[in-house]
């Protein structure tokens, strides 16, 4: 099981006064835990069979406005409930948090208790299951990076966010003394992390001054995606905890480098064989992962908004800064959007490395396993390797650059619609539009800056 903790130790737990508090979380469309905080011995008697929620908790933005346009709620259909089922498997320990335990609820109609089609843990199992019927079973790791502060989260506030002094004062890649000092948070991290059943690899610094990232082994797609909303969580929890602040904004300020999170996406046979493997083929790769990679790019303009779903995580793609400007693929080439590793090995993967850190991992998996599916299905032919540096190649594929630009692809994608049904993509795209609208709306300092006196 994902989690580290049966039913049966968790009653036994509960029973010895160790855990008293179990956190009943469904994620949001941004990827956040959101939930409730359950006394143990009421989870235990009863409440780990289900839960309520409001069902505007799949339909609010970043700030928890209640947006309008959405069919599946809305002040016409009163807001009612969802049903929260405690995805048993899930259960763990959170031991940064003082007798805490955790768990993931899938988000069901209150009435049928049927899978909510737009709930980003039925949207990904919904393309899990597609390849489970072609024999496949997907593979995923995030590697996720974020920026780490002298501040407090409150300090942070009361600031307006212009008064941070990331952690170190230089780039801090794979640097060991620096990111020495920085152990009280990231050690912690890392024990947490493993402490919840999440297997970490390692932590290391990265390329910008206070910019850390955390690498966990790979998992099946669902677990993987669980993991990753959990430890964006933990982390916040951690450095909250710590007295310090940190971000997974895609880009924090104009200077600083985006934080990214790339994600390694590999296809295994139900007998646990490597799909993706070819020792005769170019690099190891099989026809089954060109024709994926053939399908992450033909479809690489439709998938972008779940890479990339804030007017934020467009300033991330910038020539030279590690993050790809282009939608082509190359053999463990940084500056590609799509990396091929582990060439000729067991691991032969795919790395996708268009993606920012604020990414919704369940859907931003379940767009690229929905892209390479149809390139699967159809056997598209992988075009040529491109070679040398990707930001000079002003003839390649462009990743999208504008949230307008991406919106309008994934509504106009029929692979997309197909694959994920129409119901699910219409609230993605109104997701999106209100994204825009509301940036259209506000008044940026950036604006007030330049044209206060100049104007
Ligand atoms: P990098 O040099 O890009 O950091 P790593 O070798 O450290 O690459 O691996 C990055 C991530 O890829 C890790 O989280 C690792 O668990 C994951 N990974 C390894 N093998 C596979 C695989 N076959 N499929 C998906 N992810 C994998």
């Amino acid at each position: 099981m994902p989690g580290n903790l049966t039913m049966d130790a968790l009653r036994a737990a509960v029973t010895a006064g160790e855990i008293d508090t179990v956190l009943a979380c469904q994620v949001d469309m941004q990827g956040r835990l959101m939930g409730k905080r359950i006394q143990a011995e009421f989870f235990v008697d009863s409440a780990y069979e289900e839960t309520h929620s409001c069902n505007y908790l799949q339909a609010t933005d970043m700030e928890m406005d209640t947006v309008d346009g959405y069919k599946s709620t809305s002040w016409a259909t009163g807001y009612g409930d969802y049903t929260m089922k405690p995805d048993l498997s899930t259960l763990r320990l959170a031991p940064w948090l003082e007798g805490t335990a955790l768990v993931l609820c899938d988000v069901l109609d209150h009435h049928t208790h049927k899978d909510v089609p737009h709930s980003p843990r039925a949207v990904l199992k919904k393309q899990v299951a597609r390849l489970a019927e072609k024999g496949l079973k997907p593979f995923m790791a995030s590697e996720l990076e974020f920026f780490l502060f002298k501040e407090s989260f409150e300090e942070a506030v009361e600031g307006g966010y212009r008064t941070l002094s990331p952690i170190s004062a230089y780039n801090e890649d794979y640097h060991i003394f620096q990111t020495t000092k920085e152990e009280s948070v990231m050690r912690a991290i890392r024990r947490g992390l493993q402490g919840a059943g999440i297997p970490v690899e390692n932590t290391k610094g990265e390329a910008d001054a206070g910019q850390e990232e955390v690498n966990v082994r790979y998992s099946d797609a669902l677990d993987m995606a669980d993991n990753h909303s959990i430890i964006k969580n933990a982390c916040k929890e951690i450095a909250w905890a710590k007295g310090r602040a940190l971000t997974f904004l895609a880009k924090w300020s104009t200077q600083a480098a985006g934080s990214s999170c790339h994600i390694h996406q590999s296809l295994w046979t139900e007998a646990g064989d490597p799909a993706f493997r070819d020792p005769d083929g170019t690099y190891g790769m099989s026809d089954t992962m060109r024709h994926y990679l053939a399908g992450l790019l033909t479809h690489a303009d439709e998938i972008t908004w779940f890479l990339a779903p804030y007017i934020n995580s467009y300033k991330r793609f910038k020539a030279g800064t590690f993050a790809p400007t282009k939608a082509i693929w190359s053999l463990d080439n940084r500056t590609a959007g799509y990396r091929v590793v582990g060439d000729g090995t067991k691991a032969v993967r795919v790395e996708c490395r268009v993606g920012g850190s604020d990414l919704n991992p369940y859907l931003a998996y379940a767009a690229l396993l929905a892209a390479g599916q149809a390139g699967i299905e159809q056997k598209l032919e992988l075009e040529p390797e491109f070679t040398g540096d990707a930001y000079m190649a002003d003839k390649a594929r462009h990743v999208p650059g504008t949230l307008r630009a991406a919106t309008e692809a994934l509504d106009n994608s029929a692979m997309l619609r197909a694959a994920m049904g129409d119901e699910v993509i219409d609230h993605y795209v109104r997701a999106a539009a209100w994204e825009q609208e509301a940036h259209d709306y506000h008044v940026t300092d950036w604006e007030v800056n330049r044209g206060f006196e100049r104007a």
